[in-house]
């Protein structure tokens, strides 16, 4: 599926909740949300029939997020149910990990190709501060027994604010040293609750992490890396990557799409315009006028966000990060 910008998209970001357990400072309020009624969620099976239409228009990754993906009681037999799916060859998750180890095997099991693992400290009271939680450890547990499934590609995502201290990047780092894993800091989008705080930019910490471990070494882009620029650091089993919305823009590489727990197709992150599917998708029985309606909203995809204009475009998302998909 190429866009009118000649971008070939081939990666969906499912969300199927915009409920969770965590009030994650920069993502969603600790008091007050408004969730979806049960009935505007997509169920398994309408998100399984999008899925097909998707793979069909030469969709081939599929990451489930949320609001918090574990949350939502039938996680594993949707993963099984869209991993099975024709034409989609990688299936994977974000997740915060609080209720991670209870799913681990049935996820395996399932076919999860990777996991995702948001983690913004390694500091208990930190964690608490940022989440709301004190479930630090159910995280940590979680994320040691994850790299233990050999063939599960795992990822733990940092999104450092100013402060974040200088110890907390390099405990993070650290995980990378002695695990086969990818640590990833991204920037901080202007988007909900993130427009209220500021964030460290990758050349900071690039300096931060060199000055701790030493040199970074580019490595090439695999075919799954997206946005991320992924490094090695010598003597380490993993690698450490950065996605840099703000400071290095990638709209002219991107290849994704998102699909919100109530339906909506977002073919970029700032901007609210989005296809209402679920509306078509509850009012045709025939896939193939689903999947017109699909190609075409791909096809109108914008060329970039706007995040650095001092003048917000028009219809600009309002809604926070956890109702939009992460
Ligand atoms: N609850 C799951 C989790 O935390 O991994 C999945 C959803 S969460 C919205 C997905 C990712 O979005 C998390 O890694 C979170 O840190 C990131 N995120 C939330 N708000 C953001 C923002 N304004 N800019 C950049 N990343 C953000
Ligand atoms: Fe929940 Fe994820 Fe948002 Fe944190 S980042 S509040 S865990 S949806």
């Amino acid at each position: 599926m190429i866009d009118q910008y000649k971008r070939n998209i081939n990666y969906i970001r499912i969300s199927v909740t915009d409920r969770c357990n965590l009030r994650c400072v920069y993502c969603m309020p600790e008091e007050g949300a408004v969730f979806l009624p049960k009935s505007d969620l997509l169920t398994d099976e309408e998100i399984i029939r999008l899925c097909r239409c998707f793979a069909r228009l030469g969709m081939k990754h599929v990451r489930i997020t949320g609001g918090e993906p574990l949350v939502r009681d039938d996680i594993v037999s949707l993963v099984g149910g869209i991993k099975r799916l024709e034409g989609i060859r990688r299936v994977t998750l974000t997740t915060n990990g609080v209720f991670l180890r209870e799913h681990l095997s049935g996820l395996c099991l399932a076919g999860l190709d990777g996991i995702n693992i948001s983690l913004d400290t390694m500091a208990p009271d930190r964690y608490r501060h940022i989440t709301g939680k004190d479930c630090f450890s159910q995280v940590y547990a979680a994320l040691e027994e994850a790299v233990q499934y050999k063939a599960l590609k795992m990822k733990i995502n940092c999104v450092p604010m100013t402060d974040t201290s200088e110890k907390e990047i390099t405990d993070l780092v650290g995980l990378a040293r002695k695990n086969p894993l990818s640590v990833r800091f991204i920037e901080m989008m202007p988007i909900g609750l993130g427009k209220r705080h500021s964030f460290r930019q990758e050349e900071e910490l690039r300096c931060l992490i060199t000055h701790t471990y030493g040199a970074l070494i580019p490595l090439p882009p695999s075919k799954w890396s997206g946005p991320a620029r992924y490094y090695s650091i010598p003597g380490f089993l993993g690698s450490i990557g950065f996605i840099s919305a703000m400071s290095h823009n990638f709209c002219k590489e991107c290849n994704r799409i998102r699909l919100t727990a109530d339906g909506h197709l977002k073919t970029c992150l700032q901007y609210e315009k989005g296809l209402d599917l679920k509306s078509i998708l509850r009012r045709e029985t025939d896939d193939s006028s689903l999947e017109r309606a699909i190609a075409f909203g791909i096809y109108e995809k914008p060329d970039g966000h706007s995040f650095h204009s001092l003048t917000y475009p028009e219809f600009c998302e309002q809604n926070y990060m956890s109702q939009i998909g992460g």
